[in-house]
C-alpha cells in the first residue's frame, strides 16, 4: 500500500450545498487551499450534494460566488474541470454504485434484506443482553451470494453493507492534529454503504470519491473525526491509500458555545457585505487555529500560501473575535494607498449610496485622494466612508445637527466667531483654499475674539459641516470649496447669537 506521503499533494475541499458557505466552511477551505499553495499540490473543489432534499443548486452557486470572493482559487472543480471529474457527487452516481458492486463481488461488501423493525427488534435484545457489541448484527452477512441475488432480483429491497472483517481490530486515526485516535473494533459494525432508495451513504461517497481523486490530505472539521473510522474501513476494502487526516477545531462564539446564527452573522456573503476586506477576511479566518508563530496577526495571503502547515493547526477550539477581525480589517485599509483606497473603497461605497454617480465621478481624482486621506483612519468596514462623506453632498443646504448646532451655535458671542471665521477664509485666494492654509488662516482667530479654540471651532464646525463628528476641519473645508463654506456660514449666521 503507498503512504499518502509519496504522492503529489492533493486536497478537496467538499461543501454540501445545503446552505450558504458559513464561517467554519470558510476557514476548512482557506487551511486546504493554503495546505495546496505550500507545497504545490492541486486544491480541488467537490460539491457534496448528495441529500437531494437539502442540496439546491442555487446553495451551490451562492458557494461558488463565496469562493471567488474570498479568492481560493481551485485548480480542479465546478467551472474549470479537471482530469478526476465530474466534480460534482450526483454526477457520480454510477461510480459509486459500480465500486459497491465490485466490493459485492470480491465478498467485500453484501445485500441486506433486514426490514427497519427486525434491526429495532435486535438492537433491543442486544441490550437487554447488555451485548458489548450493539451494531448491526450480521444476520445477512453470511447469505450466499446466489441466494442473496435471486432476492434482489425478484424486487426485495435491500441496503448494501460493507463486511467489515471480523479480526480488524481497534481502528487508529493517524491525525495530524489530534494525534493517534483509536476507536475501538466493538463500535464498527457492517454499516450500509448504500441505502435502499438507491443513493450512497456519506461514508461511503466521500471514499470513493477521495481515493479515485487521489486525495492525500483530508483536511476538514473534526465534527467528521467519528466518521473516519467507518470511512477507513471502506479504504481498506477497496484497496486504496488511506490518505493523512487532520481534524481541525470548531469555532466558537465569545460565550463558548458552537458559533451559530445567534452570534450575529455567519456566512461569508453577510461579511462581504458589511464591507469587510477579502484579504483581511481570509487572515482573521487563518488565525483561527493556525498561527505561524503565535503571536503574528497579519499575514498576507502569499505568505499563507507559502508557510501554511498543519504542524502549526491548534487541536484547541478557536473562538470568533469580531474585534480581532476589524483591528486586521483596519490594518489592511492603513496598508492601501489613498488612491488606492478611493478607488476601491470610496468611490463604488459612494456610487453604492447614490452619492456618486454610475459611471463618472463629480469631483477630480485629487479630491477623492483627500477625502481617502482623512477617512482611511476612520475607517472599519467600507460603509463607514458613507455616512462620514454625505455632509460634503449637500450643497449650501448641509442637514443641520439639531443638538449639535443647540450646543455650538445657539451660545453667547458664536456670531462674532461665525463672522471672524468667514472673514479668515473670504480672505484667502480662490486657488489657495487649501487645508494647510485655511488651518495657517483660522489659527490666529480665536485669540483674538479672546475665546477657547473648542468654542470657535465647534460653532465652525457645526456651521460648515452640520455636526461635530466630521473630519477634520481643514480638510473638510477644501473638500467643501471656498464658496460653499461661506454660503453654509451665512446659512448658520442667523441661528448664531
Ligand atoms: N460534505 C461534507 C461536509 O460538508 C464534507 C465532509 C468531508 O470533508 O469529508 O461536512
Amino acid at each position: 500500500m503507498t503512504s499518502s506521503e509519496d504522492r503529489p499533494v492533493r486536497v478537496r475541499f467538499a461543501p454540501s450545498p445545503t446552505g450558504k458557505l458559513h464561517v467554519g466552511g470558510a476557514r476548512t477551505a482557506i487551511f486546504n487551499w493554503a495546505f495546496a499553495r505550500a507545497n504545490h499540490g492541486t486544491f480541488i473543489l467537490r460539491i457534496d450534494d448528495t441529500d437531494p432534499t437539502r442540496s439546491t443548486e442555487e446553495n451551490t452557486q451562492i458557494i461558488l460566488r463565496a469562493m471567488r470572493w474570498l479568492g481560493l482559487d481551485w485548480d480542479e472543480g465546478p467551472e474549470v474541470g479537471g482530469d478526476f471529474g465530474p466534480y460534482k457527487q450526483t454526477d457520480r452516481m454510477d461510480l459509486y454504485r459500480k465500486a459497491a458492486m465490485d466490493l459485492i463481488h470480491e465478498g467485500k461488501a453484501y445485500y441486506c434484506f433486514c426490514s427497519p423493525e427486525k434491526l429495532a427488534e435486535d438492537k433491543r435484545q442486544a441490550q437487554l443482553r447488555h451485548d458489548p457489541f450493539q451494531g448491526y448484527q450480521r444476520t445477512c452477512r453470511n447469505i450466499p451470494p446466489a441466494e442473496a441475488q435471486a432476492r434482489v432480483d425478484a424486487g426485495e429491497p435491500y441496503t448494501i453493507r460493507i463486511k467489515v472483517p471480523l479480526d480488524r481490530g481497534d481502528v487508529v486515526v493517524h491525525d495530524a492534529v489530534h494525534g493517534d485516535v483509536t476507536f475501538n473494533a466493538k463500535e464498527l459494525d457492517d454499516f450500509i454503504i448504500f441505502r435502499s432508495d438507491g443513493t450512497p451513504t456519506y461514508n461511503f461517497a466521500t471514499v470513493v470519491d477521495d481515493s479515485m481523486m487521489g486525495i492525500t490530505h483530508v483536511i476538514r472539521g473534526d465534527d467528521h473525526l467519528s466518521n473516519t473510522p467507518r470511512q477507513i474501513m471502506v479504504y481498506e476494502a477497496l484497496g486504496a491509500p488511506v490518505p493523512t487526516f487532520a481534524h481541525i477545531s470548531m469555532i466558537l462564539g465569545p460565550d463558548g458555545k458552537k458559533l451559530s446564527k445567534r452570534h450575529g452573522a455567519t456566512s461569508v456573503e453577510e461579511y462581504r457585505d458589511a464591507g469587510y476586506l477579502s484579504d483581511a477576511f481570509v487572515n482573521y479566518l487563518a488565525l483561527l487555529g493556525w498561527s505561524p508563530d503565535g503571536e503574528t496577526t497579519i499575514v498576507p495571503r502569499d505568505v499563507l500560501a507559502r508557510e501554511f502547515s498543519l504542524e502549526h493547526v491548534s487541536k484547541n477550539p478557536a473562538t470568533f473575535d469580531q474585534k480581532k477581525l476589524d483591528s486586521i480589517n483596519q490594518t489592511y485599509i492603513m496598508a492601501m494607498s489613498d488612491h488606492e483606497f478611493s478607488e476601491k473603497i470610496l468611490v463604488p461605497e459612494l456610487r453604492s449610496a447614490g452619492l456618486e454617480p454610475e459611471g463618472t465621478t463629480l469631483h477630480d481624482s485629487s479630491w477623492y485622494d483627500l477625502l481617502s486621506s482623512i477617512l482611511k483612519p476612520r475607517t472599519t468596514v467600507m460603509p463607514d466612508v458613507i455616512g462620514k462623506s454625505r455632509f460634503l453632498y449637500e450643497g449650501d443646504e448641509v442637514a443641520l445637527d439639531e443638538k449639535s448646532v443647540q450646543k455650538n451655535i445657539a451660545k453667547p458671542d458664536t456670531r462674532s466667531y461665525l463672522t471672524a471665521a468667514r472673514e479668515a477664509l473670504a480672505a484667502l485666494p480662490a486657488d489657495g483654499f487649501k487645508a494647510d492654509a485655511i488651518d495657517a488662516a483660522l489659527e490666529p482667530v480665536p485669540e483674538q475674539l479672546g475665546t477657547n479654540k473648542r468654542k470657535f471651532y465647534g460653532a465652525l464646525r457645526v456651521a460648515a459641516c452640520g455636526n461635530m463628528v466630521s473630519p477634520p476641519l481643514g480638510p473638510s473645508l477644501e473638500l467643501l470649496g471656498q464658496a460653499c463654506t461661506l454660503a453654509r456660514i451665512d446659512r448658520a449666521l442667523p441661528l448664531a447669537q
